[in-house]
This record gives C-alpha cells, sequence and structure tokens, in this order.
C-alpha cells in the first residue's frame, strides 16, 4: 500500500485501503429491439492512491462500467463500494448523497457554471453538499488552486479560460470534494496535446501528492499510460491488466483488442437478425472464449485488482 506525507495532512475519504470495489457488476440496457448487455460480470479491486486506466474498443463499456462505479448510472446486477461503503440500491435521493461525499467526476467537457468564477465553481460541491465553508476549507481550496497552477485565474470565468485551464479548473472542483475516488472519462478528449499533458501530469500528481485515487477512461495510449496500471475491457469484460505502462505496449495490447472486435464485427449480422447479435454479446459463447483466449491473455474471472507500488 502506499502511503504518502501529504495524505495524512489531507486524508482520503474512505480512509487507507480499498478506495473501489465492484463485485460481478453486470449493466443490460434494454435497447429499442433487443436488449445490450454492456457489462457482463466486471469484478476488480482498486487499492487506495492508486492511478488506473481503463481501456477497451468503443462499445466496450468503459463508459457504462465509469458510470455505474460512480453511482451515476444503476448496474442491472452485482454490487459497488466506494471507500468501503456499498452504493445505496435505495432512493436517488441516497444515492446523490453518496456520491457528493464520496467520488469526483471530470468528464470530456468541463462543465463548468459558466456565470460562476473559478472559485465559486470550485466551491460548488460542497455548497451543495451543504457544507459551509470553514476557514480550514477556504484554505485548502487556495491550496488545491495554488498546486494545480490556477490560483491567479481564481476569479476569472471559464469562458476566459483555455481548454487546458478549465480542466484543470474541473480537476480542482473534484479534488475539492476530497473523493474516495476520482473518475475521469476521456478528460483530454477535448484538449490540444499540451493541454492533455498538463490534466493528465495533474492527474498524476494528485495521486501522489494527495493519494487521491484516480479512474480513468480513454482512448489515447499515451495518456493511459500516464497510470500505474491499464485495465483493458472487450464486450463488457475485463480481459487483460497491465503494471507499468508504456504507450507502445498499450498501443500494441490495443491493436489486438481493436483487431479483434472488428473480427467480431464482420461476423455481427445484419441489423435485421439483432436476437443472433445480442446472444452474441450476452453470453459467453464459444466465439468470445476464442477470442478472448486468442489475445493470449489471461482471463481474471474474480476481482482484478490494482495495487499500490
Ligand atoms: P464505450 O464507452 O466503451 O464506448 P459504452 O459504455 O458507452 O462503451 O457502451 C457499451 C455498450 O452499451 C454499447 O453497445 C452501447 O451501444 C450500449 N449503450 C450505452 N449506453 C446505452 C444506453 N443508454 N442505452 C442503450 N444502450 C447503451
Ligand atoms: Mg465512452
Amino acid at each position: 500500500m502506499m502511503t504518502y506525507g501529504v495524505a495524512e495532512e489531507r486524508p482520503v475519504r474512505g480512509g487507507a485501503g480499498e478506495a473501489l470495489r465492484l463485485a460481478s457488476v453486470t449493466k443490460v440496457y434494454e435497447g429499442v429491439s433487443s436488449p445490450v448487455t454492456a457489462l457482463d460480470g466486471v469484478s476488480l479491486v482498486l487499492e487506495s492512491g492508486t492511478f488506473t486506466s481503463v481501456m477497451g474498443p468503443s462499445g466496450s463499456g468503459k463508459s457504462t462500467l465509469l458510470q455505474c462505479a460512480a453511482g451515476l448510472d444503476r448496474p442491472t446486477g452485482g454490487q459497488v463500494f466506494v471507500g468501503g461503503d456499498e452504493l445505496p440500491g435505495g432512493d436517488e435521493a441516497a444515492v446523490t448523497r453518496f456520491r457528493r461525499t464520496r467520488v469526483g467526476f471530470v468528464f470530456q467537457q468541463y462543465n463548468l457554471i459558466p456565470y460562476l468564477t473559478v472559485t465559486q465553481n470550485v466551491r460548488l460541491p460542497q455548497q451543495l453538499a451543504g457544507r459551509r465553508g470553514s476557514r480550514e476549507e477556504r484554505r485548502e481550496r487556495a491550496a488545491i488552486l495554488d498546486r494545480l497552477g490556477i490560483a491567479d485565474l481564481a476569479d476569472r470565468r471559464p469562458a476566459e479560460l483555455s481548454g487546458g485551464q478549465q480542466q484543470r479548473v474541473a480537476i480542482a472542483r473534484a479534488l475539492a470534494a476530497r473523493p474516495a475516488v476520482l473518475f475521469a472519462d476521456e478528460p483530454t478528449g477535448a484538449l490540444d496535446t499540451a493541454g492533455g499533458r498538463q490534466v493528465l501530469e495533474l492527474l498524476r500528481e494528485s495521486v501522489e501528492r494527495f493519494g487521491q485515487t484516480v479512474v480513468m477512461v480513454t482512448h489515447d495510449p499515451v495518456a493511459a499510460a500516464y497510470a500505474d496500471t491499464v485495465l483493458f475491457l472487450a464486450d463488457g469484460s475485463l480481459v487483460d491488466r497491465l503494471p507499468n505502462p508504456t504507450a507502445e505496449e498499450v498501443a500494441g495490447r490495443m491493436a489486438r483488442l481493436d483487431d479483434l472486435a472488428a473480427r467480431r464485427g464482420r461476423r455481427t449480422p445484419a441489423p435485421a437478425d439483432t436476437q443472433a447479435a445480442t446472444a452474441d454479446t450476452q453470453a459467453p459463447t464459444a466465439g468470445t472464449q476464442a477470442a478472448t483466449a486468442s489475445t493470449q491473455a489471461p482471463t481474471y474471472p474474480r476481482p482484478m485488482t490494482v495495487k499500490g507500488a
């Protein structure tokens, strides 16, 4: 397990140990003509203070995985634990409370409130959670802006910032709520190379300096390689795990998965025969087994675990 000097000064909710656990999580969307199994029994454990990238071909379930893990969407089956506590199954208000206190989210679109300043945007989640701005919280917010190199932008509005700066504000906002897990879905998708690199370095730094746990979905091997570990999804299942990744290794594994997805795609019948196509995605059929086996990667029936260095 990783420990950080700064982690004590700024404890992460849920404490040391396990930041995220998914136990046999499934998600089935009721499609127009037939159901779509977007997640097919995903189990994983992420220790606190780890940085994990999630990759996979388009449609493999990356966004669904993040949304179910973050309490933005409800799994059809299985359990999600954030910071050691189970995501409540009850009413929407309970889920919202849970999310506000334990989960941070950064999207491709920065989702900043245009008429609020940087400081006001960063403060917003705490206000929504009913926390009155204590002097300590104010000091901490200022420290976060300072560490993220955006302190001098505190009084600007989003329209007066570059894309990279806006995304850094979005990350500051997520970090200020001290989430057990910070989820990011394609956080560099709308940025140029330099802006993207700053955002990735910032996520990396939040792990190293604050002991933050970060889970990032990306389709960019260079971005993915900023993480400690890359997990690969295919057809709603975790099929591979790459610790200490390099961009080249990530690109190589993705090429194989894309290749398999394309071959599977060619076998997929035309829309008129969606029944058969669904059966193919729903059950781990012989085809899926063979496809997975031919990546020569081990499969992980029980939780894929990401441990601190
Ligand atoms: P990724 O992010 O890896 O591209 P998604 O998680 O967005 O994949 O989607 C996984 C699968 O679930 C895809 O087949 C997609 O079409 C389907 N899907 C995603 N969201 C919905 C939805 N709201 N309704 C129906 N099907 C969906
Ligand atoms: Mg997606």
